[in-house]
């Protein structure tokens, strides 16, 4: 390879690798990781006070006399890590929490070494026992951001010499600490960056069926299930800001003799084109979505029932308008139509519209509408404005 392609295969490494931190540091991301590593973290957290408080047994060990004088500092140990399992309790993100993430290690830490300072030929073992603790914390971290567990994982390394600067070293050899530590330190963010990577695959495959759960796969349009879980959310809104809201029913006139006279894969691409000409008039704040077979759903948040019919217009138009072009041998373009019934309404105190009540309204509209002779609109009973017409 020439060196112009390493350089160039170097820099498409680089952008990947700065994409994945942007991508393993979003917050959606992050919350997701944080509510699924909850269980765990408090597990692992609950087996490391337990591992901190038998290390009394190393201690007994070392130096049977003053092992007694260590038991207390053991149990700070463990407490510590109690303290920051309370304060993760119920989110490891929480700022309390990442507060007990950089300083319960750090007690850990300090207490570790006022143990050596107590035993007996302490120092001769150094601060490599501290390292079986230090195994530990890439499982208690795995669910904070990997920048988090990396910056915690340095400062947890760095502070023993900090602490050596004030004097509180129990005669430790820092050659030897060092040697010990930063061989530790390594392969442990590998560890670290590894699970990362693991949970980042996971997350990437559940939202990929995620996103398959709730889409339509011809039209690619949200499906009926997130039609109605959004629906939900956006008519909660509504019933806490009293704004109203509509709902377009579009049924595509005689769809079945497209099928029927052209196939259905025409059918298929008919049903794509409709729906492109349906999108191209919504707003960022519609929810629209393919209800069934030929049958289109929008609801129109802050969206009145006059404002809706002129929408609903707009769309019928639009649709007529735009010429379909189905690979026929002529060359002919076929014309295709629907029918759209309008359904609104507002909250009225402390009562969400139901969003089953809104599709019957503007669904018996739309048959109003096939009735009327097709390419139509009509609209339902706006049971928003007192003494409205049921139909129009
Ligand atoms: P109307 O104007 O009264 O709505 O008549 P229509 O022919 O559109 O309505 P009908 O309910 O009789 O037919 C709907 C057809 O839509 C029947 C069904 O085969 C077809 N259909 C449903 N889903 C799909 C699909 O995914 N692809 C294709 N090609 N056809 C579909
Ligand atoms: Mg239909
Ligand atoms: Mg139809």
């Amino acid at each position: 390879m020439s060196q112009g392609g390493r350089i160039e295969q170097g820099l498409a490494g680089w952008r990947a690798l700065v994409r994945w931190l942007g991508d393993v540091h979003s917050t959606d991301y992050l919350v997701a990781k944080a509510n699924d590593f909850r269980l765990f973290t408090r597990i692992a957290l609950l087996i490391t006070a337990v591992f901190l408080s038998a290390t009394v047994i190393w201690d007994h060990a070392i130096d049977p006399v003053n092992a007694r004088h260590t038991i207390r500092l053991r149990l700070i140990e463990s407490l510590a890590l109690f303290v920051w399992l309370a304060a993760s309790w119920n989110d490891i993100r929480a700022r309390l929490a990442r507060i007990a993430a950089v300083s319960m290690p750090l007690v850990v830490s300090f207490t570790f070494i006022l143990v050596l300072s107590r035993l007996e030929n302490g120092a001769e073992y150094g601060i490599g026992g501290f390292l079986y603790f230090f195994i530990f914390l890439p499982f208690l971290l795995v669910g904070q951001s990997i920048r988090f567990a990396v910056s915690s994982l340095a400062c947890i390394t760095v502070f023993p010499m900090v602490v050596a600067s004030l004097g509180v070293s129990a005669g430790l050899d820092w050659g030897i600490y060092n040697a010990y530590v930063w061989m530790g330190f390594v392969p442990i963010v590998g560890i670290q960056l590894l699970c990362e990577y693991l949970y980042w695959r996971v997350s990437v495959y559940r939202r990929h069926v995620e996103r398959l759960a709730v889409t339509d796969e011809l039209t690619g349009l949200a499906n009926r299930r997130r039609f109605f879980i959004e629906s939900e959310r956006i008519l909660e809104t509504h019933r806490r800001s009293q704004r109203r809201l509509s709902l377009l029913f579009i049924d595509i006139d005689h769809f079945k003799r497209i099928n029927d006279t052209y196939g259905h894969v025409v059918g298929d691409a008919a049903l794509c084109h409709v729906a492109e000409a349906i999108a191209q008039d919504m707003r960022g704040i519609d929810l629209m979505a393919r209800y069934g077979g030929e049958e289109f759903l929008v609801l129109m948040p802050e969206t009145s029932h006059r404002a809706a019919l002129i929408a609903a217009e707009r769309i019928r138009c639009a649709v007529r308008d735009k010429s379909f072009d189905a690979g026929l041998e002529d060359g002919r373009a076929l014309q295709i139509t629907v029918s759209i019934g309008v359904a609104s309404d507002r909250p009225v105190a402390d009562q969400t519209p139901q969003i089953d009540t809104l599709i019957q309204n503007a669904d018996a509209a739309m048959y109003r509408a096939k009735q009327a002779g097709r390419d139509a609109v009509r609209g339902a009973a706006d049971l928003s404005e007192p003494g409205a017409a049921k139909t129009r």
